[in-house]
């Protein structure tokens, strides 16, 4: 019995110690590099919604946004239809929750060049509040190719690095299905991703492995609908136009 207690212990330590042993490095992949593509115009100019679009930010108001403890979001509104993180103020999260949709994003990262790596233009678009697709300067920037732009973050490697240069609008357009778990918890059918950056296949009917973590690996934990969620990683990236039809 006291041996089967002590193994007890063992493993349970042995458990706490593999935890607080994982570093970030150890999720992050230098290789393979996607190439480097030249985009067309697409994402130069604000695509006009659809008819059957839900408007999430139409250029003037935040209303169908709030931080993540449900107050008012307070990013900067722009004169010219965007709005900007301003470092502090948190994530901020679409009142409206969704499943399966078709979302369009655009965003700009600082024309002004400010540190490298991650610290570049980051920040991200959460797809249910949970799985990021990342936003980050990646024009002549080196970063982790499992956390470049268009990397389901720490997940999965773009197909190629279609960026423009720092300042210049880009856009999104992502197909997503959720998720569908069992009653247990357990996960019956993954979401999937699909993404065009620029106009370009950056994510193909890409399997999303569980939720987006820093440490560690992704987590299975069964969720219902959730919001769009756009990250606040202390650098002024601005979006505009982003609208989404569920599915
Ligand atoms: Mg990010």
């Amino acid at each position: 019995m006291i041996r089967i207690k002590i193994l007890i212990a063992a493993l349970f330590f042995a458990g706490i110690a593999q935890v607080f042993g994982q570093k970030p490095e150890d999720t992050e992949f230098y290789e393979p590099v996607p190439n480097v593509v030249t985009p067309g115009n697409t994402g130069l100019q604000p695509l006009t919604p659809p008819s059957d679009a839900i408007v999430l930010f139409d250029g003037k108001s935040l209303e169908n946004w709030q931080t993540l403890d449900g107050k008012p979001a307070q990013w900067l509104i722009g004169k010219d239809g965007s709005i900007t993180v301003v470092k502090g103020k948190g994530d901020i999260v679409t009142k409206q929750k969704f499943g399966n949709f078709q979302l369009h994003i655009e965003f700009r990262t600082p024309a002004q060049v400010v540190g490298t790596g991650q610290g570049r233009g980051n920040s991200g678009i959460f797809m249910q509040e949970r799985y990021e697709l990342q936003v980050l300067d990646c024009y002549n920037n080196k970063t982790y190719t499992n956390g470049q732009t268009a990397s389901i973050y720490k997940q999965t490697v773009p197909l190629v690095n279609v960026c423009r240069k720092p300042g210049e609008w880009q856009a999104y357009d992502v197909i997503y299905s959720a998720p569908v778990f069992n009653e247990d918890g357990t996960l019956k059918t993954p979401a999937y991703i699909t993404v065009l950056q620029n106009g370009v296949l950056v994510q193909n009917h890409t399997e999303i492995k569980g939720t987006t973590e820093y440490i560690g690996a992704p987590k299975i934990i069964k969720h219902d609908k959730g919001g769009i969620k756009l990250q606040d990683h202390g650098n002024p990236v601005s979006y505009r136009n982003i609208w989404i039809r569920e599915l």
